[in-house]
């Protein structure tokens, strides 16, 4: 891993309203949740990383998704500036996979590379017909917000930097990576969308993790779980408010 401290900053770019088991696996049924979109800060090292950027508007959203709220402080510009951050001085860019609620903001890394799993990517070109609006694939009519996006492609695990490792982990989508931090409270690992709430990681009365109700393979989406739980001293889930309770980690 290398020694390298990191800090890990939530920015949070909306508010969501949505049905509780669509992140709680047949849990939760008749029970709306509020989740935030969240992009990561990473600092360390004389390094400055983003892991995924956000979403699109409001009123895109409500045209091609569902209607969310954005208050003007979490414009994607405004909450980096208010978190600290100038988009111009990261060195790179992160996508956990390419969901439209990720990916989107691209334009105002100007300076950054941008790093995605090559199976990610080229699922999301062709992807099941039931995730197709969730990447805004090409049958849809859309032009994916990464359209203009030159990105390095990786083929699974991949030391990033001293102190940070990207890790393979499909499961709620076939080609999710999830950051492995060193920090010095211990390593935090981004989980994103295949543990889009604290509750996932709690696990069930029978303490096992419970999965999101987002995924292509369940039984490889489990495997990602418990290697999650053997790497992580510490998991910092997608879309739980609780993360923004605390304005950085490590
Ligand atoms: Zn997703």
């Amino acid at each position: 891993m290398g020694g390298t401290y990191y800090t890990i900053t939530p920015v949070s770019v909306r508010t969501l309203t949505i049905e509780r088991p669509q992140f709680v696996w047949g849990q939760g049924w008749g029970t709306d949740i509020q989740c935030p979109a969240l992009m990561f800060y990473v600092e360390g090292g004389g390094r400055r990383i983003m892991v995924d950027t956000g979403c699109a508007d409001p009123e895109w959203a409500t045209k091609y998704h569902k209607p969310f709220t954005r208050k003007p402080e979490q414009d994607p510009a405004r909450a980096l500036e208010a978190a600290g951050v100038n988009p111009a001085e990261i060195d790179i860019v992160v996508a956990t996979h390419l969901h439209w609620d990720h990916c989107y903001n691209h334009e105002l890394f100007t300076n950054a590379r941008f790093v995605v799993q090559r199976l990610e990517l080229e699922y999301a070109a062709s992807p099941h017909p039931i995730f197709a609006n969730v990447y805004e694939a090409p049958t849809t009519g859309m032009a994916p917000a990464y359209s203009n996006t030159r990105f390095e492609v990786l083929d699974g695990d991949h030391d990033l930097a001293d102190g940070l490792k990207l890790i393979f982990a499909p499961g709620h989508t076939p080609g999710m990576q999830c950051p492995l931090i060193n920090t010095a409270k211990g390593l935090y690992y981004i989980a994103g969308d295949n543990a889009p709430l604290y509750e996932n990681l709690e696990g069930n009365r029978f303490g096992r993790p419970i999965p999101g109700m987002i995924y292509e393979n369940l039984g490889t989406y489990y495997e990602t779980f418990r290697r999650m739980e053997r790497l992580a001293d510490h998991v910092l889930p997608g879309h739980d408010m609780k993360v923004l309770d605390q304005r950085q980690y490590g």
